[in-house]
């Protein structure tokens, strides 16, 4: 089960697979990310779904524009086969998707779902023609497909039919009432017509992007009271830098407070030359500080104030920070459940002895005029005290050890269960999909 919070009720949904990794019902939230390379350019576009799924993302879109990026589909997931990476690939399709699945069942193949934005597929009656194309070879493919509606792209002849009835109430709504509730119809009504088609429910996930906090929560509100279709969470065109991350951030977790998404992106505007992971980690960190996942040992560190005067803290708390980076792929490895250590760094007597016996393992450094003694907390009791120069490499050493101890014996219990029943063991190296795991 992925959610362990008191007083979140999840909404229930219908769970799809999606390649290996499950989306909905009682599955964790999954974490997706999206590529900004040329799909045709495999090389860029190989590296960058590597990229992606080594640092978490459990599904990773990408752009199917054109019949060059059609074409490239197949040799990508051949690539990443080959390297390991199994993360399944969904295809981004816009206008021409009939055409291009149609013409390269290879590039079908190769992918594990299909995204289709309904206000994208065509004008009257071919887009109904075209969205059945899409869907009638998402069956023959045995694929799962997403609706994804998005504001900007919104079907028009939709809503220009519900602003006109809107106009003809007695108490209109506002024309942002009414494309909220066009985005919602839009999304649902094409979830029934591809089930009328013959797609399963077990074969649908839904998305309402918007790029406004208070108009996404009121869309995701509406759709999860209105269907138990799987949901995906996302603020469209976030922006860059702390704007993005925080308008994502304030978004989702709404909505994840109050049971409501199934999976989710963070859709940041790299700086020039940033990582597109980035995009993962925030995705990842929402999840993990709403305590719904557990992807990495958490960090506690004090702001700090006027009583430390010095930087050390500051220091130690990214020495550590980046020691446990550096360290989780091997630990990841070797000792499960290490991702749900918390390590607390503080800065002063005030508050640190307190918040570091609530770590797992915790620090509390002096400050200004306190005695230059930094006692260490393991499982809520002092254990130690570190003075001197070297207190940052001694507590890296202490956290090594206790790393070791504690979740090596998970380790050892677990090699002791599959060697009673050794069906436990999975042949091969683990894919790079978290979600299927947990
Ligand atoms: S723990 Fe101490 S140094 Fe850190 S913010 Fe609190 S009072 Fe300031």
């Amino acid at each position: 089960m992925s959610y362990s919070v008191d007083g979140i009720k999840r909404h229930r949904t219908v769970p799809v697979r999606i390649g290996q990794v499950v989306v909905g019902g009682d599955a964790p939230i999954v974490v997706q990310s999206m590529t900004n390379t040329d799909t045709a350019d495999v090389d860029a576009t190989v590296a960058q779904v590597e990229a992606l799924a080594r640092a978490g993302s459990e599904l990773v879109r990408i752009t199917v524009d054109r019949d060059d990026a059609a074409r490239a589909v197949p040799r990508i997931r051949e690539r990443l086969d080959a390297r390991n990476v199994r993360v399944p690939l969904v295809g981004d399709f816009h206008y021409i998707g009939h055409t291009l699945l149609s013409r390269y069942p290879d590039c079908a193949t190769a992918l594990d779902k299909y995204r289709i934005n309904p206000g994208n597929v065509g004008f009257r009656e071919k887009r109904d023609r075209q969205f059945a194309t899409m869907i009638e070879i998402a069956l023959k493919h045995d694929r799962p497909v997403r609706i994804g509606v998005n504001w900007g792209s919104l079907d028009q002849e939709l809503l220009a039919r519900l602003m006109d009835e809107n106009a003809a109430l007695a108490n209109p709504r506002t024309a942002e009432e009414v494309m909220r509730e066009a985005m919602v119809v839009s999304a649902i009504g094409s979830a029934a017509r591809a089930e009328a088609i013959g797609l399963g429910r077990d074969r649908i996930v839904l998305s309402c992007k918007v790029s406004d906090v208070q108009h996404l929560v009121a869309v995701y509100r509406s759709l999860a009271s209105r269907c138990d279709y799987a949901l995906h969470l996302g603020l469209t065109e976030a922006g860059m830098g702390s704007k993005g991350v925080v308008a994502s951030t304030a978004g989702l977790a709404i909505l994840l407070q109050e049971g409501i998404g199934d999976t989710i992106r963070v859709s940041l505007t790299p700086a020039p030359g940033g990582e597109r992971t980035e995009e993962v980690i925030v995705a990842q960190q929402i999840l993990q500080v709403m305590g719904l996942r557990s992807f990495a040992p958490m960090v506690t560190a004090c702001p700090g104030c006027g009583r430390t005067t010095s930087t050390v803290f500051q220091e130690l708390a990214e020495d550590i920070q980046g020691h446990i980076a550096r360290r989780m792929p091997e630990w990841r490895e070797t000792y499960p459940g290490v991702e749900t250590m918390a390590v607390a760094v503080m800065g002063c007597i005030v508050n640190g002895p307190g918040e570091s016996k609530h770590a797992d393992i915790g620090i509390s450094l002096p400050g200004t005029g306190e005695e230059p003694a930094a006692p260490v907390f393991i499982d809520g009791r002092k254990a130690m005290t570190l003075r001197g120069a070297h207190i940052a490499r001694e507590f890296q050493e202490i956290v090594e050890l206790y790393v070791k101890s504690r979740y090596g014996a998970t380790r050892n219990a677990a090699d002791a269960r599959a060697a009673d029943d050794p069906a436990q063991i999975a042949p091969g190296p683990a894919p790079l999909s978290p979600a299927a795991a947990d």
